[in-house]
């Protein structure tokens, strides 16, 4: 009963801090705009279940994505195994979902093979972070804590199949004879310890306090992708990636103008921003997108202007918004009008990084959780244009084209076919 007690008490204060988290993201979700309506559930499913649960992106690499999808497909077996835990922590009974026979062999004999592949995973996963150096883990925007963080976030993993694999080694060995489940690696293992109902207890206690402890670090960790990988790839972009979506009234007034109907009253309003200035103009997805991103560098090492030295790095892009929103949405949620006199357009991320962008979404395409990185590069753009009357030289005189010819040349639209008379 004492134990009992003693977990539901953490139970709760767990499911407390996690409420906390939960209640400050809602709020940060708030400062953000709609996004375009999501719709095509059936298309959305099948793209999740091949991106996300296939990882069909990850295994391009497939070495070290096969490395990366065990990893992935073992979280999922082994959070069954959690949520037994937790009823077990409850009700006092010792492997209470026993009662699902051949499911529950099956559940535990992978969650068991599992734990040793995923602690395999994640030492190899260890290495090449610490050792390797391998040039997609570096960057500008990597700061040192960001570096400690995924480094942290790895030996909390490699604690937690440690912790199982010890919890499933001495349950074989002190239950000879009448083991619920089959554990076909820790069997082998459990010969050689000599059966302890405190090493049992010990790794019991340590697994599910690592648990608890790893949930409610993820929401402030780069690995807020084990909660959130598989709703982003849900929610990602299914139209083509070269599409660029409209600004709606800016689209309303060219229709206008093209219908000759240019001053007729449409009753709407300016837009009190064109693009994105700051973290209050994007999209709920483009910050849902921030706080998915891995900082794995996939976007980062196939794009061409980060290739060729340009300032840009795609990866940079969402991890501005996700510091940005931490620095000022956090104040925003308090005060609506605060302002700090600073924005993410400009004091974080500059003109040239956004100018660098030739829009070839190779980054979108190699990023394995489906993040689109010019879609929002491309809103930063537009205020800097539409706002700020910032772009380039060669843009800047297409665009005094446009408005005096009507065309992108520098001719009259009366002279456009004098070429025929030569
Ligand atoms: S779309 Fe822009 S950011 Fe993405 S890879 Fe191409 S140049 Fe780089
Ligand atoms: S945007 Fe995608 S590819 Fe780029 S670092 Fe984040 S998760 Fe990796």
């Amino acid at each position: 009963m004492t134990k009992q007690i003693v977990f539901a008490v953490t139970l709760l204060i767990t499911l407390g801090v996690f409420a906390f988290t939960l209640k400050r993201l809602i709020a940060l979700f708030r400062l953000t705009k709609p996004a375009e309506p999501l719709g095509h559930w059936g298309e959305r499913i099948k793209l999740t279940l091949k991106v996300a649960f296939g990882q069909t992106k990850i295994l391009r690499k497939p070495v070290i994505g096969l490395i990366h999808a065990l990893v992935f497909w073992g979280f999922l077996v082994i959070t069954v195994g959690s949520i037994e835990m937790v009823n077990d922590g409850l009700t006092g009974k010792e492997r209470s979902l026993a009662d699902l026979g051949g499911f529950y062999d099956f559940i535990s004999a992978s969650g068991d093979v599992f734990a040793y592949i995923v602690g395999i995973g994640i030492v190899i996963f260890l290495i090449r972070r610490l050792f390797l150096h391998i040039k997609r883990f570096y960057g500008k925007e990597l700061t040192k804590k960001n570096k400690m963080d995924a480094n942290f976030a790895l030996l909390l993993i490699l604690l937690l199949m440690i912790s199982l694999a010890g919890m499933n080694i001495y349950y074989v060995a002190g239950n000879h004879g009448e083991l619920a489940g089959i554990y076909p690696v820790s069997s082998h293992i459990a010969g050689n310890v000599t059966p302890s109902h405190f090493m049992h207890e010990f790794f019991w206690w340590m697994h599910i306090l690592l648990i608890f402890f790893f949930a409610n670090y993820l929401p402030y960790s780069k690995h807020f992708h084990v909660f959130l990988s598989i709703p982003n790839v849900f929610i990602s972009n299914l139209k083509p990636l070269t599409r660029l979506p409209n600004i709606e009234s800016v689209t309303k007034e060219v229709k206008l103008m093209l219908s000759g109907n240019a001053f007729q009253e449409t009753g709407n309003e300016a837009p009190a921003r064109f693009g994105v200035k700051d973290v209050e103009d994007v999209t709920w997805i483009n910050y849902f997108n921030s706080l998915t991103c891995t900082q794995c560098g996939r976007c980062t090492e196939v794009c061409p202007a980060n290739i060729t030295g340009k300032a840009l790095s795609p990866r940079k892009i969402f991890v501005d918004l996700r510091n940005r929103m931490n620095e000022k949405g956090l104040k925003m949620i308090k005060d609506k009008k605060y302002d700090d006199g600073k924005s993410l357009v400009n004091d974080h991320i500059s003109y040239e990084e956004l100018w660098a962008c030739t829009t070839c979404n190779a980054c979108a395409q190699e990023c394995p959780l489906n993040i689109s990185h010019p879609n929002l590069i491309m809103d930063m753009r537009r205020f800097l244009v539409l706002e700020e009357g910032r772009a380039p030289t060669g843009i800047n005189s297409m665009f005094a084209n446009i408005e005096n010819n009507g065309a992108p040349w520098q001719y009259s639209p009366e002279d456009r076919l004098l070429w025929t008379e030569l």
